[in-house]
């Protein structure tokens, strides 16, 4: 039987669509997460703790259980897990882009830089420090513009600044995010701010899957909703995409282009582009599927799911059909309407009784603490719809919402039980 390793951090949204799509392939799963699980000692063939800050000590533990049981393919389910994932793929020659290819996605500098140098439609951009003078940077930036920590990940700390005095406050509260203990420890590029030129147009998003080089275009999301900033907090995917066949063709000529200019060669691609007169613009490429539970609202072939499609690649198990179900569907991750602790969720039902409404999620639970973008990067949940047209879904999507209630008492007027630690509850 093919054993697959799945890298699970305890506090993704992932796991379950990841664990389900393994358990229909009838494969034998082996999950690593960053911290033991108390069944470790009882499933020593199937658990496994990984250090996912430190990938070429985890490719040596991989290395070491593989010398005792075969690992066919291993499979990172978010951002957190990529570079872990490649650094583990290379030592046991297992199908997956190159570390290096990977390690590049996670970098939003590096990335610019690999983009600028293969012509990569993408932003102007300068590199600053923590510690450089916000006063004398902003004086010769262009506006407007939009700074952002190279290495975090959600759209936290993503800020765009207008004129100098935005400049200068927007780069203190990125600061203020890097000198958080957790964002500290993450080593290379955690004191780097990067700014660039603001991309006016309509967001998109491509799900695409790498083979042999060659990419497949899964599906193209639609982001209807304008995200013009000062900060970039999402809320509806719909796909198909309602763009003319032309720039949906620009789109993922762009995208291919992108892939191939960071080195990535074989397994997910997430990418978020915005669009306007002078064509496609690349922000980001993630070397993984789409964030949160967007993936959901996507099929393939005989009723596959995206986890089936990219945990079958992995292994090189045939695909019959990369082809997406017809119907169209979207997904709304739910705003915080405002930071303080969240005291009541109102409306569930009534939200899920709109037609075309799948599942309405509240991910975000009665006690926490709400932290708002930029500072924070979590959304309240997800809505998911289907129906028999793009715009269809999207008017469900917003009639569910406007029937939603949430009382959040002001910031510090209540006990709270602590922000969620999570950071991957969003399509992004
Ligand atoms: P993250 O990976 O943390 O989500 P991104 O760099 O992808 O950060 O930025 C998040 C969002 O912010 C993008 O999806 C886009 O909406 C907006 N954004 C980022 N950079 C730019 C830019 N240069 N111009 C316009 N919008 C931007």
């Amino acid at each position: 039987m093919l054993r697959l390793l799945l890298l699970i951090p305890t506090t993704t949204y992932r796991t379950e669509d990841f664990v389900q799509a393994a358990t229909k392939l009838d494969v034998e799963m082996v999950v690593a997460s960053e911290r033991p699980n108390v069944l470790e000692s009882a499933l020593p063939d199937n658990l496994l703790t990984l250090d996912f800050g430190d990938p070429g000590k985890a490719a040596r533990t991989v290395a070491e259980f593989a010398r005792r049981h075969r690992i066919d393919a291993v499979v990172p389910v978010d951002d957190r897990t990529t570079v872990v994932g490649a650094a583990i793929a290379e030592r046991l020659g297992l199908r997956s882009s190159s570390l290096e290819a990977v390690s590049a996605t996670r970098n939003k500098h590096r990335m610019r830089d690999a983009f600028a140098r293969a012509g990569v439609r993408s932003p102007h951009f300068t590199l600053l420090d923590v510690s450089d003078d916000p006063e004398d940077a902003a004086n010769r930036a262009t506006y407007p513009c939009v700074l952002k920590p190279t290495i975090l990940a959600g759209s936290r700390g993503v800020i765009r600044a207008d004129d100098p005095a935005a400049f200068v406050d927007a780069f203190r509260r990125i600061v203020a995010i890097l000198h958080e203990p957790e964002t500290a420890s993450l080593g290379d590029g955690a004191t780097d701010i990067l700014v660039e030129d603001f991309i006016p147009g309509r967001e998109v998003a491509l799900e695409g899957l790498l083979v042999e080089a060659e990419l497949h275009v899964l599906a193209l999301f639609d982001k209807p909703d304008p995200l013009d900033g000062p900060y970039f907090e999402e809320t509806i995917y719909v796909t198909p995409s309602r763009l003319p066949a032309e720039v949906q063709s620009a789109i993922a000529a762009e995208t291919r282009w992108a892939a191939r200019a960071l080195g990535l060669t074989e397994g997910p691609v997430h990418a978020e582009l915005r669009v306007n007169e002078k064509g496609p613009w690349v922000v980001e490429v993630a070397a993984r599927t789409i964030g949160g539970l967007c993936s959901r609202t996507l099929r393939f072939g005989a009723g596959l799911s995206l986890e089936e499609l990219v945990i079958r690649h992995a292994l090189g198990i045939e695909l019959d059909s990369l082809e997406r179900e017809r119907r169209p569907a979207g997904v709304m991750m739910i705003p915080i309407p405002r930071g303080g602790v969240l005291r009541a969720v109102r409306g569930r039902e009534d939200a899920i009784a709109v037609h075309g409404i799948e599942d309405v999620t509240i991910s975000a639970h009665v006690g926490q603490e709400l932290v708002p973008l930029p500072e924070g990067s979590r959304y309240l949940g997800f809505i998911l719809a289907r129906a028999d047209s793009p715009e269809a879904v999207e008017a469900a999507l917003r009639t569910a919402h406007d029937r939603l209630a949430f009382d959040v008492d002001p910031p510090g007027s209540a006990p709270s039980t602590g922000s969620d630690p999570s950071t991957e509850d969003s399509c992004r």
